[in-house]
């Protein structure tokens, strides 16, 4: 049988982290099983669903790269079909009308709590003559629950899990109101959307045993399931904002690259050996539920921060570029210009060495566009100081009368002025970076002054030399 899975977010806020992780599992699943992913939008809570919340659940899906088969299914849409089952629920005598008002029910709590037990539903109106109805009430619809013995949830992640049906009570399918409830919505729309394999958080496990005993009612398979580990913060408490409980939108202006969160999702609650760097298409060969991990996966900054660094550093110069783009636009007011952008381009090896992210990458490559003079920072103010601005000078008479420029002849242009003003080469190396970036880190001198070019490179140069305070 073919593999169908789904990620079915209630759109009540952004894609966050956890969400996002759910739907990669799923994803990974349905792709290494040749199956299909689908999409389902749980927008049953009309007060708290937006389109917003919406529209960023699909952006931070494509952004992180998953995407799924079919149109996405809203359930709110499908509420008459969910009614539909409720009512053939009731004709079967598996589901009963209650008429029990909100103060009985808080009364049966009362009680219920009172008396040291859980406060669930009593059943009052399971086996209730019709002629007892109350006028003018509008009923709700329970689901005759068991109410002996266990529902034995056979979880691939966490075995078998054990309930006492005692203590599921019958819960209500359609509201008074006639609107249907969650949980069955969800049993109608897993089934008649053929989901046969279901990846989601372990909140989700009493839920998964009270769905059991609606789909065996119903007589329906029940789908495989897999409730994994939340995640917690790094110090194991819940995950938190600060920890990182972000909409996925917040990584990517963090300027992560979406295949480094991706990588960094499947190793936060799944594991293949000590492999950590992993390609989509190795995580795609080698997914398995097998190896999912039965504790809460703890949410690390610095881990995620490191896996950027990697997959910036691996990652294609135009591809870096044309992210780098729209940040320094807005950094600097303006749309980039294409030769400049050809210049961070063709800088961007040097550049991404020692990049953490998109922005910083962004930042360090300010200096390729900003135009003559150079603000310096203070820490490159203070390298031009009177000694370096001569030697400055010197190098830029130099430079002047280089007739190729490249890496090569520039390097020895510069060691030659270090040389016979007898200097090491750091000596000017550092001056000249304060020139040439207007800070104190960049990329390695000769590139930079390959990049930069020979009339930027002098002009820079002599800008410092003559601007030095
Ligand atoms: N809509 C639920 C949630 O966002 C998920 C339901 C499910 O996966 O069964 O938590």
């Amino acid at each position: 049988m073919t593999v169908v899975t789904r990620f079915a977010p209630s759109p009540t806020g952004f894609l966050h982290i956890g969400g996002a992780r759910t739907a990669l599992f799923n994803w990974l699943y349905a792709r290494h099983n040749k199956g299909k992913f689908l999409l389902r939008i749980e927008d049953t809570d009309r007060e708290r669903s937006t389109d917003a919340a919406i529209e960023a659940i699909f952006e931070g899906l494509k952004w992180l790269g998953l995407d799924w088969d079919e149109e996405p299914v809203f359930q709110f849409s499908r509420r008459e079909r969910h009614a539909e089952v409720a009512r053939q629920l009731l004709a079967e005598g598996k589901a009963y009308y209650c008429y029990a008002s909100r103060e009985e029910l808080a009364e049966m709590r009362e009680t219920a709590r009172a008396e040291g037990r859980p406060p669930v539903y009593d059943g009052r109106w399971r086996d209730r003559d019709p002629s007892e109805v109350p006028a003018g009430v509008d009923p709700v619809v329970r689901f005759k629950s068991p109410n002996e013995g266990v529902t034995i949830v056979n979880d691939l992640v966490q075995g078998d899990v054990t309930f006492a049906n005692e203590q599921l009570d019958d819960m209500i399918l359609l509201r008074a109101d006639g609107t249907p409830t969650y949980m069955l919505s969800v049993v109608v729309d897993d089934y008649d959307m053929g989901i046969t394999d279901i990846i989601r958080g372990d909140d989700h496990l009493t839920n998964a045993a009270r769905q059991q005993q609606l789909i065996e009612a119903i007589g329906w398979p029940v789908p495989r399931r897999a409730h994994i580990p939340l995640i917690h913060g790094p110090d194991g408490a819940k995950l938190s904002k600060r920890h990182g409980a972000l909409g996925v939108e917040a990584y990517r202006d963090m300027g992560y690259l979406p295949e480094a969160l991706r990588n960094y999702l499947l190793r936060l609650g799944w594991s293949h050996g000590d492999d950590e760097v992993i390609s989509t298409e190795q995580a795609i060969d080698w997914f398995n539920i097998e190896n999912i991990g039965k504790s809460a996966a703890r949410f690390d900054f610095a881990k995620l921060e490191n896996l950027n660094g990697i997959y910036i550093r691996n990652a294609d110069d135009a591809y870096l570029t044309a992210l780098v783009a729209p940040i320094l636009a807005q950094k600097t007011g303006q749309e980039i210009d294409p030769n400049r952008l050809k210049l961070i381009e063709k800088a961007m090896n040097g550049l991404k060495e020692r990049a953490k992210s998109v922005n910083s990458l962004a930042d360090s490559s300010l200096f390729l566009i900003a135009e003559r003079p150079l603000a310096l920072d203070e820490k490159a103010e203070s390298l031009i100081t009177e000694e370096a601005s001569a030697v400055l000078k010197q190098l830029a008479d130099r430079l002047e009368t280089l007739e190729i420029w490249d890496k090569d002849t520039v390097e020895e242009a510069v060691r030659a002025t270090a040389e016979v003003a007898g200097l090491k080469l750091g000596k000017i190396a550092q001056p000249l970076r304060a020139a040439l970036t207007g800070t104190t880190v960049s990329p390695g001198i000769f590139d930079v002054l390959e990049v930069l070019g020979r009339e930027q490179s002098i002009g820079r140069i002599r800008d410092a030399v003559s601007n030095r305070k």
